[in-house]
């Protein structure tokens, strides 16, 4: 879903400002095949074992990857937590091929021009995509979004509850 103009015209990325991205170790790999600098790897607040979150610019609120300008430097790479923002999910294993899903949603200027139900649909996508390849990633970006208290903002739960299959 291409969110870039409806955000950059809105808010001027104000959700880059507030957290700290949480990161699965597939996020990990993906941006730190890219950018293997010194910089961007001490950005990384570590916690256990695969429990980490991108942090803030010292000295700022805003993420290491946020340009001056107000723009993600790593757009293409973002870890999944900001590809599927504004909306959350708490995921539970229901048995082998059945989870369950709580969709928590963070109002801001996308959510009102789109509206929930197409951000839920692509975020149930991506998401189905990653339990047919490795359903711990999900895991990995429920305990970091604990450590950079995602969880914790003012957001709302969504009142369905729904169960994903794997193919
Ligand atoms: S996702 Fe929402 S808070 Fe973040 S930049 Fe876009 S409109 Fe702003
Ligand atoms: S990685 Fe990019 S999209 Fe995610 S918070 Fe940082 S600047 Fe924003």
């Amino acid at each position: 879903m291409e969110s870039v103009e409806i955000c950059s015209m809105n808010c001027k990325s104000k959700c880059c400002k507030s957290t700290q991205p949480a990161l699965t170790s597939n996020d990990f790999d993906r941006i730190n095949a890219t950018h293997q600098s010194k910089h961007w790897f001490y950005s990384i607040k570590k916690e256990e074992n695969a429990t980490k979150v991108i942090s803030k610019k010292e000295g700022q609120n805003n993420c290491f990857f946020l340009s001056e300008e107000g723009l993600c430097n790593i757009y293409d790479l973002r870890p999944l937590d900001c590809e599927l923002f504004p909306i959350f999910f708490k995921i539970e294993k229901i048995d082998k091929n059945e989870y369950s899903l709580r969709w928590l949603v963070w109002y801001c200027p996308l959510t009102e021009a789109l509206g929930i139900d197409p951000l839920i649909e692509n975020a149930r996508k991506k998401i189905e995509e990653i339990l047919e390849k490795d359903s711990e990633q999900l895991f990995e970006y429920q305990d970091a979004m604990y450590v950079s208290q995602g969880y914790k903002r003012k957001h709302f739960l969504y009142e369905e509850r729904l169960k994903i299959r794997r193919r």
